[in-house]
């Protein structure tokens, strides 16, 4: 047994410390397939708790980071054997089980997820949580029955890590997508991933009417609060909208006028528990529904020691796309 390096988060007298540092092998926790981790990446959650923002982190030490691909390393997992790539999501990673930014990690292997064939570990984590998050939201989206014909699709918070691939996936499906940013400098690197439109989160972010002008037939909204509000008051009738993320805010001042005038639908989306077959769906679409070029466009690498400073940045709502963060 040895050490690896790991961002090792610790309770401290106010609030939490986070380092980089070395984590003894012998800490590592209960699971059946121990894996090599080679990338992981930088999601709104890990910004949460690396600065210890929010309380996500629930047991101490903590590894951050809640997503990772890498190789199995040994396994007493029927599924696996050493050598097979894989990805983890959620789970409670980094919250409640040792995480992703660590050269190893331990975990039921029941979490696991084959890396598609197509896919290298770099390009699983390009989307990481942020882009299963998305595929699990046009896959919500389909499932209620929405299809292009329907009209144009709204997806807010258009420039971060979950908006970015909702924008790309939505416009290779055929939607017109409006992209909803509080970035307009950032138009053009949302028309490059598909978006027919770019509007100014301000138009959404005033307080909502009940019912607004109908403006979209779907939509894919990771920022929640007053954006989500007026999104639900300007959706067509018997449209429907995923709630995936609360960037602004965990509120939702709306009233029921949606919903009962026009028959709008609300369809939550969760990841992090979400059941493995569902996982192993969205994960064969991101390999075939996103253009390999256009993940090239929305990721930015860094190093395990640059995931402190990147995660106050996400919290500012600074980053473009996603960041991988290469381990191995
Ligand atoms: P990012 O920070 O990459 O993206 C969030 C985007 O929201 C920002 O880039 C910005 O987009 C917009 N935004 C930020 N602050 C505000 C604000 N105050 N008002 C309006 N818009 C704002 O984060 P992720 O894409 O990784 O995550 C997005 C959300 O989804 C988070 O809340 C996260 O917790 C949630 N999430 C939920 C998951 C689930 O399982 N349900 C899984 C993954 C994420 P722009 O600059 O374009 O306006």
């Amino acid at each position: 047994m040895g050490t690896f390096r790991a961002i090792r988060i610790d309770k401290a007298e106010k609030g939490t410390t986070a380092a980089l540092t070395q984590f003894d092998e012998a800490e590592l926790m209960e699971g059946d397939v121990t894996v090599r981790v080679e990338y992981s990446a930088l999601n709104y959650k890990d910004g949460l708790a690396v600065t210890g923002k929010a309380p996500v982190v629930r047991r101490f030490p903590m590894i951050a980071g809640i997503d990772f691909a890498g190789t199995v390393e040994q396994s007493s997992h029927p599924a696996w054997k050493a050598g097979d790539k894989v990805i983890c999501t959620g789970w409670g990673m980094g919250e409640t089980h040792l995480g992703a930014y660590a050269e190893k990690a331990r975990v039921k292997g029941d979490w696991l997820v084959s890396l598609p064939g197509t896919m290298s570990a770099r390009d699983a984590m390009a989307i990481g949580t942020a882009g299963l998050t998305a595929m699990l939201s046009v896959l919500t989206l389909e499932k209620y029955g929405l299809t292009p014909k329907d009209g144009p699709v709204v997806v807010t918070g258009a420039a971060g890590g979950v908006g970015s691939v909702a924008t790309a996936v939505l416009s290779k499906l055929g939607y017109h997508v409006i992209a909803s940013t509080g970035r307009m400098t950032e138009a053009d690197y949302l028309k490059g991933l598909g978006a027919a439109e770019v509007i100014d989160r301000a138009e959404l972010s005033g307080p909502a009417k009940p019912l607004a002008k109908e403006r979209w037939a779907g939509g894919v909204d990771s920022v929640g609060s007053t954006t989500l509000a007026n999104v639900l008051s300007m959706t067509k009738y018997r449209g429907a909208i995923a709630a995936c993320g609360l960037a602004a805010g965990m509120d939702l001042p709306s009233s029921v006028a949606p919903f009962i005038l026009r028959g709008v639908c609300l369809l939550g989306i969760d990841s992090v528990m979400c059941p493995i077959e569902l996982r192993k769906t969205a994960w064969n679409r991101l390999a075939s529904d996103l253009v390999p070029g256009k993940l090239t466009e929305i990721t930015h690498e860094i190093g395990l020691d640059e995931v402190i400073s990147a995660g106050s940045k996400i919290l500012a709502g600074q980053v473009r796309g996603r960041i991988v963060v290469k381990i191995l």
